[in-house]
This record gives structure tokens, C-alpha cells and sequence, in this order.
């Protein structure tokens, strides 16, 4: 878990090919309506909604803008649940939350382009569709039923057959699979810059280096306290993610932190595009060690993955990560590593979504499993509502409380031990 915000010391893909940051203004005001905690895109989205709105609002991060998970991912956008169907929803809340919180999820990544359209983001968006290959006929009759409950919701969800899934990824070993023709990609850090602008544009304050210790109540005002000075607000939202320093340290502790490894190959050339990513959808697979791809818009291939033995892991995975892609999808020459990083992504034990209350008019939230794009568009609106003084009971996510995991410290090596696990199982299963 990050217990310090890291001064990225290699580049990302995103860094590398980025627009220039926004300008942000050296001042901080003594007072502003609500104070978001967080500049990733959670806060930024918040703090858009609630400076349209007409209120003060003023962003507190730690660090740069992108050194949370925000500026590290891989830019697949994806509005759906990583580790959950419909129907698993359906059996964890009563019909009427669950439909809410799904029809919400669903909806993500349509909120993601329909921001980037209203604000002029340029961040080399495509709403090209998500593909979720089934590895294996059991998979493809899951896949089946999850198309069909998706669909029923309203969203542009249907199930491809094998020689549709092959059409598109010039791979023979899957069984079919979901398409939800509302994802896509983006180059997340022009997003994260983008909606920085726009909040800027409206009116709203944002302030790097500045990581906040505490915040305390008086009276009916919070104050937010920061290295040697204080600012005052009615509302705070925290939206730090997994991150556990100064005020981040209670909610960061309610997931488990999964580090993540990026890579970006060298250019590919056009006519293997045309065959593996003809409509350039990116896609993520059902094997338990997963297989995604996306491209940029120079054609590299990028890919993740994780590591069981975190020592030597950055070298170690990047050289794995580009071996399997060059090997799946039959590169007829192998593409090279071009760039490698890493960032931690927090996971909820349900696998869902989390709003926390904190006191009166202090709200934190949670809970993107690897679907962050989509989901913080959602989650960062939904706090918005909640600081411009919505009931909590009319939104789509339920308030819990913020009880920290037990041996939170431990949660990596469960992880690692869960990730040994799944590859053993796809060793066993005869997939590669
Ligand atoms: C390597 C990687 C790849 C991923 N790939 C994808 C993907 O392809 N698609 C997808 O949908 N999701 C992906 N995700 C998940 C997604 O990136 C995250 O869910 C999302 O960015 C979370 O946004 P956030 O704003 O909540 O948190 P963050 O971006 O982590 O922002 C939290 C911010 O809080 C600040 N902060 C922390 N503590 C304090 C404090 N005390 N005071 C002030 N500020 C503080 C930090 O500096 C940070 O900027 C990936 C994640 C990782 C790590």
C-alpha cells in the first residue's frame, strides 16, 4: 500500500507522450466550501460536479497530479464489475439497490466520454467497445447469461460467438464472448490533465504537495490541516484511494492493495493490428491469470500483469508480460519492451464499490477493483451529490462503515498467495 506518494523515478507510457499539466495557482484560500482530499480522478470528477454546481471547492494532493493509481493505469474503460455478475449483485443487496447500483456501474463509462466530449478533453478517446474473450465453454455460457442480464438493464451488451471473437482478435482458442459496446480506451493522464483544466476552467482551486495530516471539526466548519496551515470547509471528501498516509490511513486500510505492473511494447506494424484489433477494441480475458491488450495510438501493445515474488519483479514482469503477448497472439516478430511501470490498485473484499461517512458532510470513497475509469467517474459524481447535501439513502451506493481489514499489512503476500493459486488453476485446466 502506498504509505508515501512515490516520486515516479521511471516514466509511464503516459508520461512520455502527455500534454502539458495544467498551471495551478501557488495560493491556497483560507476557506472554501468543500475541500476534496485526493487529485486523482475520484476527486477530480467530485470537484468538476461540484464546481458546476457553483461551489467553492478546493483539491488537496499529496503529490504531483497522476502519482496515484489515476496517472499508472492502463487506460482500458470498462463499466462493468471486475470480480461480479448481475446476478452476484443481485444475491449481495436487496433488488431495488442492486438494480440502482448496477444500472450506475453500467453507465460508467458513458459518463467517462460524454465528460471528455463536454469539457474538450483531448486524451485520444475511443468508444470502441470492451471485449471479455471466454476461455472455455463453461465461461462462454457465464458470459452468455452476463450479456443477457446486462442487456435486460438497458446497456449495449451482447455475447459474440467464437468465429465473431476470432474475427476480432485473430485468436482461435476462445469460446465466444461480451462485448459492451460502451467501453474503450483513453490515454489516462490527458484525462486526469483534462479534467484538471476543467475544474480549473469552473472555477475550483487544486493544489499539489499538499498532503493532508488531519481534519478535525468546530462547530458546524471543518479544518483541514496540511503542513504548517489550515484550511476551513463545510464538506471534506476523501478520495485517496489506497493510500494510507495522514487522514488517507483509515479508509486506504478497508481494502486490500494489489501492486500492478504496466508494460508498453514498441510499435507494432499495421497489417498485425488488422488482424488481432481490427475495430482496435481492447480486451480482457476470463483465465484466472488474465489476458488483456490494448493499443495506443502509435500501435504499441499494452499489456499487464502481476507478480508473485515482488523482488526483480519490474524487469522480471515486463520481459513476461511481452513474451506472452508476442506468444498469444502469434507476433510474427517479437515487439520489445518499451516501457514498464507500476501502481497499487485497491480491491474491496465484495469486490464492490464503497462510500464511507465520517462525520457530518465528510464523505470518503472507494472500491474501483481494477475498473477505476468507469467507476470513479461514477463514485467522484456520487460524492458530489452526497456534499451538495443529498440524502445518502436516495444513492446508488450504500454507506458502510469504514472498519479497517484485519492484518491490513498482510492483504500483499494474501495477494500473492492468491495470484499462485490462480495460475496454478490455469496450469491444471490445460490453458495456457
Ligand atoms: C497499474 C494500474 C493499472 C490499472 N489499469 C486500469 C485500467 O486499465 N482501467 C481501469 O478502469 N482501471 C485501472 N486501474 C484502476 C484505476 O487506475 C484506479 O481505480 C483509479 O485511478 C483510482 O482513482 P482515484 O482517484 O480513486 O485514486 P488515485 O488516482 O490513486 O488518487 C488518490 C490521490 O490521493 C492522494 N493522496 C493520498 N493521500 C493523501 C493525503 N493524505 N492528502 C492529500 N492527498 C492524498 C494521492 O497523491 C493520489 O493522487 C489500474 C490501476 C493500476 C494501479
Amino acid at each position: 500500500m502506498p504509505s508515501s506518494i512515490a516520486r515516479p523515478t521511471n516514466p509511464t507510457l503516459w508520461t512520455l507522450t502527455a500534454n502539458p499539466p495544467p498551471e495551478l495557482a501557488r495560493e491556497l484560500p483560507s476557506r472554501c466550501d468543500v475541500v476534496v482530499i485526493g487529485g486523482g480522478f475520484t476527486g477530480l470528477t467530485a470537484a468538476l460536479h461540484l464546481a458546476r454546481a457553483g461551489r467553492s471547492v478546493c483539491i488537496l494532493d499529496a503529490g504531483r497530479l497522476g502519482a496515484g493509481a489515476s496517472g499508472m493505469n492502463a487506460g482500458f474503460v470498462v463499466p462493468n464489475f471486475a470480480k461480479a455478475d448481475p446476478a452476484t449483485v443481485r444475491q449481495k443487496l436487496p433488488r431495488d439497490k442492486a438494480d440502482a447500483l448496477l444500472s450506475l456501474v453500467g453507465a460508467g463509462a458513458d459518463r467517462v466520454y460524454a465528460t471528455i466530449a463536454e469539457e474538450g478533453i483531448a486524451c485520444d478517446a475511443a468508444q470502441t467497445g470492451w471485449l471479455q474473450p471466454a476461455y472455455g465453454e463453461a465461461m462462454a455460457d457465464v458470459l452468455r447469461q452476463r450479456a443477457r442480464d446486462w442487456a435486460e438493464l438497458g446497456r449495449p451488451v451482447e455475447f459474440l460467438e467464437a468465429p465473431e471473437i476470432q474475427d476480432e482478435t485473430g485468436m482461435d482458442i476462445y469460446s465466444g464472448g461480451l462485448i459492451d459496446h460502451s467501453g474503450g480506451t483513453i490515454h489516462p493522464l490527458n484525462y486526469l490533465f483534462g479534467l484538471a483544466h476543467a475544474v480549473l476552467r469552473h472555477g475550483g482551486n487544486i493544489s499539489e504537495n499538499s498532503s493532508v495530516d488531519r481534519v478535525e471539526r468546530h462547530g458546524s466548519i471543518w479544518r483541514i490541516a496540511l503542513a504548517g496551515r489550515e484550511i476551513e470547509a463545510d464538506s471534506v471528501l476523501l478520495a485517496t484511494n489506497a493510500f494510507t498516509i495522514g487522514v488517507a490511513t483509515r479508509m486506504g486500510r478497508t481494502g486490500v492493495p494489489l501492486r500492478v505492473y504496466q508494460v508498453a511494447t514498441k510499435p507494432i506494424e499495421a497489417e498485425t493490428v488488422a488482424r488481432i484489433a481490427p475495430h482496435r477494441r481492447p480486451l480482457g480475458d476470463t483465465r484466472s491469470n488474465l489476458f488483456t491488450y490494448r493499443l495506443d495510438r502509435d500501435n504499441r501493445l499494452i499489456s499487464g500483469g502481476m507478480a508473485i515474488n515482488p523482488i526483480g519483479a519490474f524487469e522480471r514482469v515486463g520481459r513476461a508480460v511481452v513474451d506472452r503477448l508476442a506468444s498469444e497472439l502469434r507476433l510474427p516478430r517479437h515487439p520489445g519492451v518499451e516501457v514498464v511501470w507500476t501502481g497499487v490498485a485497491i480491491m474491496t473484499p465484495d469486490f464492490l464499490p464503497r462510500l464511507y461517512r465520517f462525520g457530518d458532510n465528510f464523505f470518503g470513497g472507494i472500491g474501483c477493483n481494477g475498473r477505476g475509469i468507469a467507476m470513479t467517474a461514477q463514485l467522484g459524481h456520487v460524492l458530489a451529490r452526497l456534499a451538495l447535501g443529498e440524502q445518502a439513502a436516495s444513492l446508488p451506493i450504500p454507506l458502510q462503515s469504514s472498519r479497517p481489514l484485519p492484518f491490513h499489512s498482510l492483504t500483499p503476500l494474501v495477494a500473492s498467495i492468491a495470484l499462485a493459486h490462480a495460475r496454478f488453476a490455469d496450469w491444471r485446466a490445460g490453458q495456457r
